[in-house]
């Protein structure tokens, strides 16, 4: 008798500590996630209009424990904007399709066009792996990032008339509030929409959103939650859905750009917003952890933009940043780089795609030159200062 219960206390004591002291060195290794095969899942997480320099501060005060979290499991790298825009529009159509603007016709939140189809990295994946793997997009803003607005058109005759008619309003109103001063001509500002003619009728054809077209390839499209605990809410609830399938995620918070156009870069409301930011992608990665997914999950953070330092815009502000736990990122790069990171990374062969992308994946060593941003904006992208000029040389009217 003695003997069988000195038994079971042993076989108890094997099974409480086995693990930790019996199991050899080789499968302790074998066991840590590895994430350098090819992922079940992507996850690319926005953190619109967050600015480099500031994230770095941030990050050196232990601010953004995730961001950190996910540099020690993989990498983070520095990420500069080359060609379009940095703005929001252009920001988000290159990093979710690996072109330069001249491919998809956005070149920033004024000039921009439906994404000809085919070319997102939703349709991508949706035709590399069927209609089973699931993609899905959770958007913080309502406009520039995520609006579907399909292209739409009208007989240019009825567009020329309202826009007389509101045009005469306006002088009207001018006239009302101002008796006596006289109405500047403004330059005519480019039209809104270009012209087609149809069976002998002029029709005036206004562009769709930038995301109209590759909205409709994935099983979810939700934008305009703007505040971060909405999109990481609606996120984690989404995680949970589709947990028994592959899928790629975007996941876009919108709180650092609104704060900084609200109370500036340097301001404590734009530093809470990237904490915010950095808090809810932690509770995404906690939720995977609790659905076992995150081992085979590769989160990607990234900005479409930074800001202007010290101000509220981000007329120019080429430089930020991708912090992920993939451990193959080894190189700095371009806005145009992740989508053909994403692709290659879930096995897409980039070879075979047309347009060949102008991008290349982050975890190869680049073929390409890595281009980056120059301090001040290049001269050919300035706005030209002709009207300006030749105002000064008209006489001054009495
Ligand atoms: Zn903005």
């Amino acid at each position: 008798m003695k003997r069988l219960v000195w038994w079971t206390m042993a076989l108890a004591l094997v099974g409480l500590l086995g693990g930790r002291f019996w199991t050899p060195a080789w499968a302790e290794e074998a066991k840590k996630p590895s994430r350098e095969g090819p992922p079940r899942n992507i996850i690319l997480i926005g953190w619109d209009g967050a600015q480099r320099n500031h994230v770095m501060e941030c990050l050196q005060r232990g601010e953004l424990p995730t961001l950190k979290r996910l540099q020690q499991e993989g990498a983070l790298v520095n990420i500069d904007v080359i060609t379009g825009a940095t703005d929001t529009k252009a920001g988000w159509t290159q990093i979710l399709t690996g072109y330069h603007p001249t491919v998809t016709g956005v070149f920033s939140n004024g000039r921009f066009r439906d994404v000809p189809e085919g070319l997102s990295v939703f349709e991508r994946l949706k035709k590399h792996f069927g209609q089973d793997f699931v993609c899905a997009a959770v958007i913080g803003k309502s406009g520039h990032c995520g609006e579907i607005r399909p292209p739409w058109k009208k007989p240019l005759e009825e567009v020329q008339k309202q826009q007389e008619k509101a045009e005469k309003r306006k002088a009207k109103q001018a006239a009302q509030e101002q008796p006596g001063a006289q109405a500047k001509p403004k330059p005519k500002a480019k039209p809104e929409y270009r012209i087609v003619e149809e069976n002998g009728v002029q029709y005036a054809v206004f562009e769709g959103s930038p995301y109209y077209t590759m909205h409709k390839s994935c099983d979810v499209w939700e934008y305009g939650l703007m505040l971060d605990e909405k999109v990481g809410t609606r996120a984690i609830e989404l995680l949970e859905k589709y947990k028994d399938k592959p899928f790629f995620f975007f996941v876009h918070f919108a709180e650092v750009d609104h704060s900084g156009h609200k109370h500036g870069e340097n301001s404590a409301e734009y530093n809470a917003a990237l904490i915010s930011n950095d808090k809810w992608t932690g509770k995404i990665i906690e939720k995977l952890e609790q659905l076992g997914l995150y081992d085979k999950t590769l989160i990607y953070v990234t900005a479409d933009h930074g800001f202007d330092e010290g101000k509220t815009s981000h007329s120019y502000a080429p430089y930020v940043f991708l912090g992920t736990n993939d451990p193959l990122v080894r190189r700095d790069g371009m806005r145009q780089d992740i989508t053909p990171t994403i692709l290659a990374r879930f096995g897409v062969d980039l070879s075979k795609l047309q347009p060949p992308l102008d991008g290349e994946p982050l975890t190869q060593p680049a073929t390409k030159p890595v281009l980056k941003a120059p301090e001040t904006k290049p001269q050919a992208e300035k706005p030209k200062p002709k009207a300006k000029a030749k105002r000064k040389t008209q006489p001054v009217a009495p």
